[in-house]
């Protein structure tokens, strides 16, 4: 800190910064001085920013009964005042909702216009400025007619209690506001506010920089802070950044990356280091965006099972064992619905808790939460807070398990945004209940939140302003001439003129740069070393060093940088080994049926991970009907329709009436025993029904051409052995055609290609099923899948002679040697599968439906190969 600055923190007069952030850092900086002249104990120095200053003063006038009794507004209040004003304030042709979502625009505006002396009103000749100033005037006289104070748009003259106090020190400010001026005149003669550092005497040792790109530039950076802190553990360093892309949290994730690399540093170790300035909005972590969509579950007429899915998988919800919310998220996802009905829900949730009580206790939580949270009554915002508060407490949210300190320190903001929430009873009307929640989610969009930070040895920050306290080195990063100084930006709400006379920096070109010239001189100021940097290239665009920073000859290119791995392609696509699966005869029954040996077939990879380590695919929802409803109504339906046939014979019999009424009579029954399709709307199933009869009706039509056939078993279970360990199976259908059994196997979508006859096991499960029979003693002469297409199903399979299908079969030579190789074939599948086998697979088809390419890394690599081509 220079010594201004420190006599000014230890006179104990209030200081006034331009951020929060910059009120952390003196607070940090002050804090280090007194540690190193040895003290343990001293005072907190007061730092705040203008409009918290102001409001402490009121309140401590408040306090004292200097001021009239009126209600200070906060932000939130403010905002919702506004809004309620814009939507008034719509002309013909104008949209209310679209004018209130400038709100926070034209407040901004109307409070700096208020501090700088502005009267929009003055020069007012457009539409926006128009509304500004209409805007303004109609907020003052809501406040004056309802006892309100905004404090950011108070004139000099009312404010006058400020004289009683002392007068604050501005620090980190080009010059006062207007505002601030006439206050000097009024409360404070004779005294200077605005606390003008000196320039540096000289300049520090200046180096100027030009790298490939951000990337580059990022690595060079991390290895001059990393070199500084090396050097002097004690040393600080700021380093700005211009760039506007990527944002701020992830040019920290990439300065962090290029500074761990090659280390073993760990994520304590990142807070000691590097710290980033910003925080997100409240929305965007996790804590907030989980309270709100529990709270949307208990107010929607309809979940959707991505929300649902993400809230059993929430850490937070405290109402369910982990084991059992996780087990109920994945139920959920299996029934395969995009979205539930309420009353579905909680219907489909009582139905499972049979087998999973978690789901009886989500739906009384629910049932109970629908009711306090009942849409119909209007109420303040003050009672919703409650409410919200009770149906959150009462889904233990936040309470399942000990927070961090920085879970706790989000939960304390969530409590904070629901008191601001509360306060805006003073500004609105009653509230519906999904209108309460839609407010308080918009509350938490705009609300921003950063966990608090150590005095780390290096600051990420994107204000390019004053840094107002001395650090070691400064680095500023982005500095190309495209944006610094930036571009004019006049606000569109106050006329261009009264900008330019108020001295607003992006009024005009010349205020820009008077505005860079002076950051310049304060980085100057503000740091022993100064490094400025600007990447050549940033995708297409070509930049050019900034002028206003010396002249283009002084501009070098970085040293040549190792560059660091970015994370998540740290490692390249490989092949893996698992540990081997410890198998005992007479064997285990591993997951996964025949699909498990098809993964391993596709590929060795996915099927280690998806059934050893349970990387799952997600769950596929479907705004129809979900595929496995789909599958499960149509197998039932076979079933019932051929234990009523028996055959070929038992259909022949049946009339069209006659068919349509079994066909209606097994249809009926299946949705009885499908849970899943009761929960569907009414006209989905509908529809579902119709299809599936065109569907049977084209089935029944190939089974009638068939050679004479009798259905001798359905659904038929066993288990297929091999390589030490089992698999459990389900055989759709065995037919029985003269003295020979056919093996059918329904198939839905698309028909699959058959290579059994090409010594190729495609498909697969054909050739496992026909193996288990044999295994069983009951060997069948073909095996074939009935593609259940609507208007062409038709068989596709392998046999060992002619005439058991009228079509559709390949005729192999060898029938009983085939098998055997199946067999041989399946068994060393099993073996490489039990092995750990984790090679990817080298048919890259089988990546273009796979759930797992981030993990085995093959995305990596396929970007790598474009990026070559
Ligand atoms: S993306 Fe390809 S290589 Fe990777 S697991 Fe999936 S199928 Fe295997």
């Amino acid at each position: 800190m220079d010594e201004a600055l420190v006599a000014a923190v230890g006179s104990g007069r209030d200081l006034i910064v331009p951020d929060r952030h910059r009120a952390a850092a003196v607070r940090l900086a002050w804090a280090r001085l007194k540690l190193a002249e040895g003290r343990s104990v001293w005072s907190t120095p007061q730092i705040h920013t203008w409009d918290a200053w102001l409001t402490r003063q009121w309140r401590e006038a408040a306090l004292r009964g200097a001021v009239p009794q009126v209600q200070l507004l906060d932000t939130s209040q403010e905002r919702a005042l506004w809004e309620a004003v814009l939507a008034g304030l719509a002309e013909e042709g104008e949209d209310e909702a679209s004018l209130t979502q400038h709100a926070t625009a034209l407040m901004q505006a109307a409070a700096r216009a208020t501090q700088s002396g502005i009267d929009p009103a003055r020069l007012a000749v457009n539409r926006e400025e128009r509304l500004l100033a209409a805007a303004l005037e109609a907020v003052r006289r809501e406040c004056r007619q309802r006892g309100l104070l905004s404090l950011r748009l108070a004139r000099a003259d009312e404010l006058g209690f400020l004289a009683q106090v002392r007068a604050p020190r501005i620090v980190g400010a080009q010059r006062l506001t207007a505002l601030q001026e006439q206050l000097a005149g009024r409360c404070w003669p004779g005294e200077s506010l605005l606390l003008a550092p000196p320039a540096a005497e000289l300049p520090p040792p200046t180096r100027r920089l030009r790298a490939a790109d951000l990337q580059h530039e990022l690595a060079a950076c991390a290895r001059w802070c990393r070199s500084h802190v090396e050097r002097d553990p004690g040393a600080r360093l700021l380093v700005l950044s211009a760039c506007t892309e990527p944002s701020l949290s992830i040019q920290g994730a990439l300065l962090w990356n290029a500074l761990a690399a090659g280390t073993d540093a760990d994520e304590a170790a990142r807070a000691r280091w590097l710290a980033v300035e910003g925080g997100e909005p409240l929305l965007h972590q996790a804590l907030a965006a989980d309270a709100l969509a529990l709270l949307e579950l208990a107010v929607a007429d309809t979940a959707e099972t991505a929300a649902l899915l993400a809230l059993l998988r929430s850490p937070y919800l405290g109402l369910l064992p982990d084991g059992a919310r996780l087990r109920l998220a994945d139920w959920i996802g299996e029934q395969g619905l995009a979205r539930w009905p309420r009353n579905g829900l909680v219907q489909a949730l009582h139905a499972h808790a049979g087998r999973e009580e978690a789901a009886g206790v989500l739906a009384g939580w629910l049932a109970q939460a629908g009711a306090a949270l009942d849409g119909r009554p209007r109420r303040g915002t003050t009672e919703w807070a409650r409410q919200f508060t009770a149906v959150l407490d009462a889904a233990g949210f936040a309470r399942g398990r000990p927070l961090d300190s920085r879970e706790e320190q989000r939960r304390e903001r969530w409590h904070a945004l629901l008191d601001e929430f509360a306060g805006l009873d003073a500004v609105l009307p009653p509230l519906t209940a999904s209108a309460a929640l839609a407010r308080l989610r918009r509350l938490a969009r705009q609300a921003r939140h950063q966990a608090a930070t150590g005095d780390a040895a290096i600051t990420l920050s994107a204000s390019l302003a004053d840094p107002v306290v001395r650090y070691d080195g400064i680095w500023v990063l982005g500095l190309a001439e495209a944006r610094w100084p930036a571009a004019p930006r006049p606000d569109a709400w106050v006329a261009l003129a009264e900008q330019r006379r108020a001295r607003w920096p992006e009024a005009g070109a010349a205020e820009r740069r008077e505005q860079a010239a002076w950051a310049l001189s304060r980085w100057q100021a503000c740091c022993g070393e100064l490094v400025l940097s600007f990447p050549a290239r940033e995708d297409d665009v070509l930049h050019r060093p900034p002028a206003l920073a010396g002249n283009i000859d002084a501009w070098v290119d970085c040293d040549a940088v190792e560059m660091p791995v970015l994370a998540g392609c740290s490692r390249p696509a490989g092949d893996q080994h698992l540990e081997p699966v410890a198998v005992a005869s007479p064997g285990v029954t591993l997951k996964g049926g025949a699909t498990l040996l098809a993964t391993q077939q596709a590929c060795p990879f996915r099927a280690q991970a998806q059934w050893r380590l349970g990387a799952d695919p997600p769950a596929g929802l479907s705004e129809g009907v979900p595929a496995f409803v789909r599958g499960r109504l149509m197998h039932l339906l076979l079933q019932h329709l051929w234990e009523r046939l028996g055959g070929q014979a038992g259909l022949l019999a049946l009339d069209a009436a006659g068919e349509t009424a079994l066909v209606e009579e097994c249809w009926r029954r299946a949705v009885e025993a499908t849970p899943a399709a009761r929960w569907l709307p009414t006209t989905v199933l509908e529809r579902e029904r119709q299809r599936t009869h065109q569907t049977v009706k084209s089935v029944l039509q190939l089974e009638r051409e068939r050679p004479p056939f009798t259905v001798e078993q359905r659904e038929r279970a066993l288990h297929w052995q091999g390589a030490g360990a089992r698999l459990a199976l389900r055989i759709d259908r065995i037919d029985r055609v003269g003295g020979d059994a056919l093996l059918i196997d329904y198939k839905s979508g698309q028909p699959t290609r058959i290579d059994l006859h090409e010594q190729s096991l495609q498909p697969l499960q054909l050739a496992v099923y026909a193996a288990a029979l044999a295994q069983q003693g009951q060997p069948v002469s073909a095996a074939a899948l009935l593609n259940l297409h609507p208007h062409e199903a038709c068989f596709a399979g392998v046999a060992a002679r002619e005439g058991i299908l009228e079509e559709g079969l390949e005729r192999l030579e060898d029938w009983d040697g085939t098998q055997r190789r199946w067999q041989e074939q399946l068994v060393a599948l099993m073996q490489q599968h039990l092995s750990g086998e984790a090679t990817l697979t080298v048919d890259r088809r089988a990546c273009e439906r796979c759930h797992l390419p981030a993990l085995c890394r093959r995305a990596g690599e396929d970007a790598v190969e474009e990026a070559g081509d």
